[in-house]
């Protein structure tokens, strides 16, 4: 196993540090072994070489068999131009280095948390636990023609919403996989009463369906998805998106949660490639101080081990320690509550390290 580590700006470098200690324990229990290598990324990568993904960088990644990303960006490099600004001139190079074109983003509501959640704890008496996978290369955003042109009465502008086979089929198989490892359950979310691309997805998705005979299936106007969302989050297992409908729900999904902070998310190549981050930010309000909450970085230790390197129960130890440490009420300030045990970032490592041990 080896993998990068770009561990980036604000609160990224010490959530790494956590995570990585976590790692340690956790290949100590399921005796693997592991080397990394870490690399200058995002704003920290600017100010030492003048390029938020330095050459160095990519070369590092491409020698690597994973990314384990902390995150980037903060108020010192926001008056850069937006190309040259941490998140876009880091994260979509990389994407597009390395054809990362799945994303996944677990989101789980734990029972314990549920009062953080902004949906009503009688909806969700025992929270909520599912997977958003959302296609990240193709539909809408990157589909031709595009652009303005000058009309006679104005402006007129394009997008186009195109995808083929191979980009629908490939995205089928990771979600059908991904279900298998969990409630083997997968809701294709389409809009396939009127656009012509989501007819093409449903005829692909049911012949990808048919090579998984133990996944379940259902489909779902992505106009109802929103609303199934906030009224019955629980019956969501994994949810299939193309690439629009993924980055809007997705949001909605970790929002529902009500704790950022703890949702992590993969970005998989074909093969076993992957890049696996927090979905939050770089923090800069709580950079520093000692406070952040490791647990997403953690988390996507967890992801990396399940879809990098095929350590599922390594994978699923990590996910058992980070629930239990939870539910014995121990918490980092941001999902504190009264009568909890508040700990500071390392604390939360420690809690979870010694869970797994
Ligand atoms: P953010 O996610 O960094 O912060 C939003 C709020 O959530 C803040 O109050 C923050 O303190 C809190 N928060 C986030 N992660 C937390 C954690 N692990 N523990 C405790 N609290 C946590 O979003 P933002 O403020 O919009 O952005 C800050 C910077 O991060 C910006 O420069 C932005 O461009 C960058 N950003 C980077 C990524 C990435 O690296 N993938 C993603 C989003 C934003």
């Amino acid at each position: 196993m080896k993998f990068a580590v770009l561990s980036g700006d604000g609160i990224g470098p010490e959530v790494m540090s956590v995570a990585l200690d976590v790692m340690k324990v956790v290949s100590k229990k399921f005796n693997f072994t592991y080397e990394y290598t870490e690399a200058l990324v995002g704003g920290a990568a600017i100010d030492a070489k003048g390029k938020a993904l330095p050459d160095e960088t990519v070369q590092i990644c491409r020698a690597n068999d994973a990314i384990l990303f902390g995150s980037v960006g903060g108020p010192k490099w926001e008056t850069l131009p937006p190309n040259e600004q941490p998140e876009r001139g880091a994260l979509l190079p990389l994407r597009k280095i390395f054809g990362l074109y799945a994303n996944l983003r677990p989101a789980i509501c734990y029972k314990e948390l549920i009062e953080s959640s902004p949906i009503k704890s009688s909806i969700i008496p025992n929270g909520f636990d599912m997977l958003v996978m959302r296609e990240l290369t193709g539909g809408i955003y990157f589909g031709q023609p595009k652009g303005t042109t000058q009309t006679a009465n104005g402006e007129r502008a394009v997008d186009t919403l195109v995808y083929e086979t191979a980009e629908i089929e490939r995205a089928c198989h990771i979600a059908f996989k991904a279900a298998r490892n969990r409630r083997k359950h997968v809701t294709l979310i389409d809009k396939a009463n009127v656009l012509e691309s989501s007819l093409l997805w449903r005829k692909i998705f049911k012949q990808i369906a048919a090579q998984y005979s133990d996944v379940q299936t259902a489909f779902m106007y992505v106009d109802n998805a929103a609303m199934q969302v906030l009224r019955n989050p629980s019956q969501f297992d994994v949810m299939l998106c193309e690439n629009m409908f993924g980055d809007i729900l997705s949001d909605e999904v970790a929002a529902a949660t009500g704790s950022l902070g703890l949702l992590p998310s993969a970005s998989l190549a074909e093969g076993t490639f992957g890049l696996y981050e927090p979905s939050g930010g770089s923090a800069p309000d709580i950079a520093g101080k000692g406070i952040a909450n490791p647990i997403a970085q953690i988390l996507s230790v967890a992801l990396m081990l399940e879809y990098s390197f095929n350590q599922l129960n390594a994978a699923n130890a990590i996910r058992g320690a980070v629930h239990k440490v939870i539910a014995k009420g121990i918490r980092t300030a941001d999902i504190a509550s009264p009568g909890c045990t508040k700990v500071d970032t390392a604390g939360m490592g420690q809690a979870i390290a010694a869970e797994i041990a």
